[in-house]
C-alpha cells in the first residue's frame, strides 16, 4: 500500500543488489526535508502509526520483494485476468499506455 515512488526505489535496489555487494539502502531524497535536523532520505518500514525501521540494507527485504514483484507479474500476464482501466483518472495523466487502452 506504498506509493509508487517507493516501490521504483525498491525495484532499482533489487537490481542493484544483484550487480554489486555493497550494501544498497533505498533512498527518496525529499529536497524541502533534506535541512532538517535528523534527517535521512532512507526508506522507512513499519506499520501505520507504529516505529518505523530504516531500510540500511535491502538484503533484508529483498527475498520477500522478489517474490511479491513476481506474484504482480504473473497477474499482469496472467490470460485469466482481464485488463481494467484504472479508477483514479488522475493516473492517466501522464501515462505512456494511454494511446494502447483507449483512455
Ligand atoms: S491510461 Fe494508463 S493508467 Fe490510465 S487506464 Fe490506461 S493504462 Fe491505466
Amino acid at each position: 500500500n506504498r506509493p509508487s515512488y517507493i516501490f521504483q526505489t525498491f525495484l532499482y535496489a533489487a537490481i542493484l543488489c544483484r550487480k554489486q555487494s555493497m550494501k544498497v539502502a533505498p533512498s527518496l531524497l525529499y529536497i524541502h526535508r533534506a535541512a532538517s535536523e535528523g534527517y535521512s532520505p532512507v526508506i522507512e518500514m513499519g506499520a501505520p502509526r507504529q516505529p518505523k525501521v530504516p531500510v540500511g540494507n535491502f538484503a533484508f527485504f529483498e527475498d520477500e520483494f522478489r517474490e511479491r514483484l513476481r506474484g504482480l507479474l504473473q497477474e499482469i500476464f496472467s490470460r485469466e485476468e482481464t485488463f481494467c482501466q484504472t479508477e483514479e483518472i488522475r493516473k492517466c495523466e501522464y501515462c505512456d499506455f494511454r494511446s494502447l487502452c483507449k483512455r
